[in-house]
């Protein structure tokens, strides 16, 4: 194939076969988050790259080296958004959803949009499910967030293979207090600190603890930790979530290097990690933004999200082996019909069955063909029962059902009957 019609490297096609583990994943999401009380909100997936820029700060790897950003035809400047939160803080002021101190709590799906070098876990296409709460300020609502990501876990049955991760950042005061600390203490160890370090700390030095340089790691072990720097308020904030995670049973790590690549955070951020994926192993990351909708030219309104990133999700769920069989099954009957007239009778009766069973999974089989070749095509299907009409049953009014997994024998059943009987044997989701 010649190279113009090539999907753009690190961004995928999702095949049928892969689709019913994400609609699996996607619908146990939303189940959930309806059952927690959010509300799904849908924003544009290009938006103007300022907003980006002002929200996500100028001197993050995003921003600086990651967003597809390009100029439209009016000359405007548009970044495909890298990440949710700032199109959602940008949508709620723009539509005054949290006017008045009003408490949202919303969510949202779709693509993101990074450069990156792609590998595994990691794409210039990907998708992340975000939660972001406005106007709770207490630590309650960042532990049902926590919580209810543990709850997901569990219906998903990979509890075992992740680990919460834990930091406070505290408030933009203390930050700026500790990141003098920091800057201090690392300038004087300036010359065993990798290039990446040397310039994050001119630029944004919490930055600096995040490094995977082993030097740059052993000159930390002795650095200033956030955690002596915390004011009251953080530090009585931070209690009160650990307290609700004990309460709540959730196992958790204290991680002082903690910081998160995105510059809003503040107080709360945490991450939920396996060592299942490799290196790509963060699942599932957010914390408490509460300057960015003022940033943002909003009213004071405190904020507290996170995002997870679908394609480590299901990597995940397939390296544990935790995808439900009957997923991959979408047939529940399949109907063969042999001649034109048995044909158009199954038109009609088929519409009639699908009248009376909305949610059964009925494939009418299309192309004609041999009694073999539709059988074959049947069996293929995955479906749980074959419905034969040739034209024997027809003269009789009755069509062949057939048990195409497991016990049963073949037996005749009135087209009158036969919504009733399928409704005995399948079950209906
Ligand atoms: P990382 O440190 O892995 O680059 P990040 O801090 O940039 O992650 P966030 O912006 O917090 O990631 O995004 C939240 C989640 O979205 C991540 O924890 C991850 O699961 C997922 N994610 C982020 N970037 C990618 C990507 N390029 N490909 C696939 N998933 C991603
Ligand atoms: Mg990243």
């Amino acid at each position: 194939m010649s190279k113009s019609l090539q999907a753009i490297r690190g961004m995928n096609d999702i095949l049928p076969e892969q689709t019913p583990l994400w609609r699996y994943f996607e619908s146990t999401v939303a189940r959930l988050l309806d059952n927690y009380g959010y509300k799904q909100i849908r924003m544009p997936i290009v938006e103007f790259t300022e907003l980006f820029k002002r929200s996500i700060g100028e001197v993050t790897d995003i921003v600086e080296k990651e967003m597809y950003t390009f100029e439209d035809r009016n000359g405007d400047s548009l970044t495909l958004r890298p990440e949710g939160t700032a199109a959602c803080v940008r949508a709620v002021l723009e539509h005054g959803l949290t006017g008045a101190g009003q408490p949202q709590k919303l969510w949202y799906i779709g693509p993101m949009f990074r450069h990156e070098r792609p590998q595994k876990g990691r794409y210039r296409q990907f998708h992340q499910i975000g939660l972001e709460v406005f106007n709770i300020d207490g630590p309650d609502i960042d532990a049902e967030l926590i919580v209810l990501t543990w709850r997901l876990w569990g219906l998903l049955g990979m509890r075992d293979a992740v680990k919460l991760e834990l930091n406070s950042l505290g408030t933009s005061e203390s930050r700026g207090r500790y990141k003098v600390a920091l800057v201090e203490y690392l300038s004087a160890h300036l010359d065993k600190l990798d290039e990446d370090s040397q310039r994050r700390l001119k630029t944004n030095p919490l930055r600096v603890l995040d490094t995977k340089n082993a030097d740059t790691q052993a000159v930390l072990v002795n650095a200033p930790k956030m955690a002596d720097y915390l004011d009251d308020e953080s530090r009585i904030h931070f209690e009160g979530l650990k307290a609700r995670l004990d309460a709540a049973g959730i196992p958790f790590v204290i991680n002082t290097k903690l910081v998160r690549g995105l510059d809003y955070y503040s107080k709360t951020v945490f991450e939920w990690v396996t060592d299942k994926l490799g290196a790509q192993g963060t699942v599932c990351a957010g914390g408490r933004y509460d300057g960015l909708v003022e940033q943002m030219g909003g009213k004071p309104t405190t904020g507290v999200g996170f995002a997870m990133g679908i394609e480590r999700l299901i990597l995940l769920l397939e390296t544990l082996e935790q995808v439900p069989e009957e997923i991959s099954r979408q047939v529940d009957v399949y109907l063969c019909a042999f001649g034109e007239a048995a044909e158009l009778a199954a038109l009609a009766l088929s519409e009639k069955v699908r009248d009376q069973l909305p949610n059964l999974r009925l494939q009418v089989n299309a192309g004609a063909g041999s009694f073999k070749s539709q059988f074959k095509k049947a069996d293929k299907s995955g479906a749980l029962y074959a419905l034969i009409l040739g034209e024997d049953e027809l003269a009789q009014q009755v069509i062949g059902f057939k048990p195409l997994r497991g016990q049963g024998e073949q037996q005749n059943i009135a087209f009158d009957a036969l919504a009733a009987h399928l409704a005995t044997c399948v079950v209906q989701g």
